[in-house]
């Protein structure tokens, strides 16, 4: 699996709706790779805010923003 589609896959993950094959290999790839590490404990705390704080929106447009953060920087290593 690779880095983005690690990305892909995090939202089906948080929500439990992801075939256990597929989160295997997802928690492999965690397992071995820091920024999605850090990109899956960013957007797990988005999701927290988003659902206890009703009136703070987390924008789409923040989670593309996260991702392509953490895509540049796969990019740059
Ligand atoms: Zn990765």
């Amino acid at each position: 699996m690779t880095c983005r589609e690690a990305i892909d896959v995090l939202a089906d993950y948080l929500d439990g709706t992801m075939p256990s094959d597929v989160a295997a290999e997802l928690e492999r790839h965690l397992a071995e790779c820091a920024p999605c590490r850090a990109y899956l404990a960013t957007y797990r705390k988005t999701r927290e805010l988003g659902t206890t704080a009703a009136r703070v929106e987390m924008p789409e447009e923040m989670q593309v923003r996260l991702r392509r953060f953490l895509i540049d920087r796969l990019r740059a290593v």
